[in-house]
């Protein structure tokens, strides 16, 4: 499944220093000459394409940045400190685009390359530098540029591996946040998440497996409701399917089936897509009187496919779902991705 994440920031450069007014006072020089300095240069904002970001999340909790103003000139023609740059960590496959006009600016697709995002501006002469014949004590100097200011839209095309599926209030976005660093909103009531949300998760190997927490599908989001078709759409493009179940539902199993049936109806061949179950919230039944054994034999028996019992909030049974899925991954690493259309 490939998700465009996106962002929008604003990057400032940092002004330059201002130049300076100051003549030279020295012992035994009756009237000192000009000696005011340059003003430092601006820091510049500059991205960075890394291996170890995998998102944009980072940039929709922050979207200022400015680099450091350089130092007005010094005297005896010292030129100020320039400012320092600031630099930007986006992931590898990261677009630029300029907001305002559309166009494109870079596309960072290795790692290591950079863009100058916005640069800082130049320091102001000092007055010094106005020194001449026919003006031997210059009363003036520049005032430092303003830095380049720009407003950015940040684009990444992202494949998740795992789809997220389940009725609303299934822990969808509570399982997303605790497998990653990802910190998706959660609440108590349906259709918090409006938007597909994104994990990175580890794989033993070190590489990150992207996550996608799909909202919003209900009975009829094959048809329309909800936010269904969108998302139905997204999910075409995983390899993996982990279907969250609520074992606090009145009925885990009807859940299974709502969710298997718009599967169905949509078609494309997305109820055979491979998948597992995993029947969330143990942590909220009481193991005494609930027969979650039962509960995963029925459900195994139906779907035909392996059954977990996990807590997203406890974090309970996670390990062993997260190896099952690496497992299933794995199996399908030889099958070519499909192509995306968007
Ligand atoms: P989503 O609609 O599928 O994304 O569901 P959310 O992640 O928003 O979770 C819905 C509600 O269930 C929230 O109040 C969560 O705190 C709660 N929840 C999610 N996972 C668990 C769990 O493992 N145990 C318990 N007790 N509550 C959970
Ligand atoms: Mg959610």
């Amino acid at each position: 499944m490939q998700f465009i994440d996106r962002a929008e920031i604003q990057v400032d450069g940092g002004s330059g220093g201002d130049g300076l007014v100051a003549f030279r006072r020295e012992k035994y020089v009756p009237a000192g000459g000009p000696a005011g300095g340059n003003g430092g240069k601006g820091g510049s904002v500059i991205m960075v394409a890394v291996e170890n970001v995998q998102t944009l999340l980072d940039f929709r909790y922050a979207h200022q940045f400015k680099a450091e103003d350089g130092k007005r000139g010094g005297p005896s023609n010292r030129t100020g400190a320039n400012g320092r740059d600031s630099i930007l960590e986006v992931p590898i496959g990261t677009v630029v685009y300029d907001a305002s006009t559309g166009e494109m600016l870079a596309d960072l697709v290795e790692a290591g390359q950079t863009f100058c995002a916005a640069a800082g501006g130049k320091g102001g002469l000092g007055n010094k530098h106005f020194l001449s014949n026919r003006n031997r004590a210059p009363e003036y100097a520049l005032p430092g540029l303003p830095g380049e200011s720009r407003l950015l839209r940040l684009e990444l095309k992202l494949l998740a591996e795992v789809g997220i599926i389940g009725l609303p209030n299934a822990g969808k976005s509570t399982l997303i946040s605790s497998l990653s660093a990802a910190r998706p909103k959660v609440a108590d009531y349906p259709f918090t998440t409006l938007i597909p949300n994104l994990g990175v998760v580890r794989k033993p190997s070190g590489d990150g497996t992207v996550f996608a927490d799909i909202p919003g599908l209900i009975a009829g989001a094959h048809a329309g409701a909800g936010l269904g078709h969108e998302f139905l759409r997204h999910i075409e493009r995983t390899k993996v399917l982990l279907h969250l179940i609520d074992t606090t539902d009145d009925d885990p199993i009807a859940a299974y089936q709502t969710i298997q049936e718009e599967l169905q109806a949509y078609g494309r061949g997305l109820a055979n897509r491979p998948q597992i179950i995993a029947l969330n919230k143990i942590d909220a039944v009481n193991a005494e009187t609930y027969d979650l054994e039962g509960l995963k034999r029925t459900l195994s028996e139906l779907s035909q496919v392996q059954v977990f019992t996990i807590s997203a909030v406890s974090r309970e049974g996670l390990e062993p779902m997260l190896q099952k899925l690496w497992q299933l991954l794995d199996e399908m690493a030889l099958v070519e991705p499909l192509p995306v259309s968007f």
